[in-house]
């Protein structure tokens, strides 16, 4: 990976994420700043990870090659607006604020950027995420390529061709957590009605739940319909509980809710 002056802009999670996987996977730490006005969000960071910190947007943002915003984004317009007399013009800006399309950022900088969209989940805090990615043709390749490997130091990258498709990513991805979460949830429930404490109906459903994920990582050729049939002996328990899930629409529900994401993304923008 080249190796650029990358600014962050806000010390959050997804930033100290994204800077935690640079770092272990060899990106010099001299070469990325985080700005914050919270020193509690930002010098951890600076000693954890031998980084440089600052207060001072402005001045993290004139020093870099690239800019990495990564506040909430309904900050984004008051922390981008004073950086607008900067000379952006070769600098590469990624943005990871869900909900902002890619053109707003031209108004809120008042000049024509190069950017990325990235919409990044969760499990990137652990280093397996599904980042999202949109690009405008106009971005160069070697950016594009800049992008891909700085949200490859914490997990995957899927590049969309329309941005719309971004809101579809976070349908299948952004959002997917919660749906695996309250799957677990409510297995853990029934786990301690049957009477196990919930220590270990956590811990047993954690454990199915991950031996199942390396399991189709392993088998990654065959496709999740024939992983679950391996499971379903005719006439077992499998699939007397598959057929309750079929009865109660669970492939129909997954669908309409994976819609309603997608329609509240859009409301969103
Ligand atoms: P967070 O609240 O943990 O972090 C936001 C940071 O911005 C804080 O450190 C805060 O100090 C800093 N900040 C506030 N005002 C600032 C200013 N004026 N200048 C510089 N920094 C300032 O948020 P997060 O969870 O890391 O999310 C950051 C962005 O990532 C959001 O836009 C969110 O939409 C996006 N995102 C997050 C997730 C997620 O799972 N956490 C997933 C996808 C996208």
């Amino acid at each position: 990976m080249e190796h650029r002056n990358i600014a962050f802009i806000g010390a959050g999670n997804m930033a100290q994420a994204i800077i935690a996987g640079l770092v272990q996977g060899g990106y010099p730490a001299n070469k990325i700043t985080v700005s914050s006005p919270s020193a509690i969000r930002r010098e951890p960071l600076e000693k954890e990870f031998g980084i440089h910190s600052t207060n001072d947007n402005i001045d993290a943002v004139e020093k870099a090659d690239v800019i990495v915003l990564a506040v909430k984004p309904q900050m984004m317009e008051e922390v981008c607006k004073p950086l607008q007399n900067i000379d952006m013009s070769k600098k590469l800006v990624l943005t990871i604020a869900a909900g902002i399309p890619a053109t707003r950022y031209n108004d809120y900088f008042a000049t024509q950027l190069q950017l990325v969209r990235i919409m990044p989940n969760t499990p990137a805090l652990v280093g397996k995420g599904l980042s999202g990615m949109f690009a405008h043709n106009s971005l160069s390749s070697q950016d594009k390529q800049f992008a891909d490997e700085l949200m490859k130091s914490v997990g995957t990258t899927v590049w969309v061709e329309q941005e719309s498709a971004i809101n579809d990513i976070i349908a299948v991805a952004g959002s997917a957590p919660a749906y695996f979460f309250l799957f677990m949830e409510s297995m853990q429930q029934e786990a301690e009605r049957l009477g196990f404490s919930p220590e270990v109906a956590r811990a047993i459903v954690q454990q199915a739940a991950s031996g199942s994920t390396a399991l189709a990582e392993k088998q990654h050729m065959l496709p999740f319909s024939t992983l679950r049939e391996q499971v379903t002996s005719k006439g077992g328990t499998t699939a007397a509980a598959l057929m309750q899930f079929y009865e109660g629409k669970l492939p129909e529900n997954i669908s309409s809710a994976m819609q309603a994401a997608i329609k509240r993304a859009q409301e969103m923008e």
